[in-house]
């Protein structure tokens, strides 16, 4: 199968890594292009790589939350599953910064 993406080479099969929040949930069978590196994998892969990352804790950690108050600032509630992932602590220091006028980044200092 010819590669999607840049169209130079067709598709060979290779064993990849997968990492997912920089834990790596094993190697995988995948189609892989040469030229561009785009890589692919099959339904029953990507089942494989599901199970995987729900075993390891990392599968669907997003959450809706609510923007609160705390005196005149405004704050943010963490939801539990990813207080637990980050192992965060009350009091513990952060960097919050905005990274476009609709995403937020918060980073562990
Ligand atoms: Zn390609």
């Amino acid at each position: 199968m010819e590669c999607y993406n840049c169209g130079k080479e067709e598709f060979v099969k290779k064993k990849v890594e997968y990492m997912q929040l920089g834990i790596s949930l094993g190697r995988f069978d995948a189609l892989v292009c040469p030229a561009c590196g785009e890589t692919l994998f099959e339904g029953s892969v990507s089942k494989q790589i599901e199970r995987k990352a729900k075993d390891a804790g990392i599968w669907g950690l997003a959450r809706k939350t609510h923007i609160g108050t705390s005196g005149s600032s405004l704050d943010v509630k963490v939801p539990k599953t990813i207080v637990d992932f980050l192992s965060l602590k009350k009091g513990q220091e952060v960097i919050i910064e905005p990274t476009s006028k609709n995403k937020i980044e918060i980073r562990i200092v």
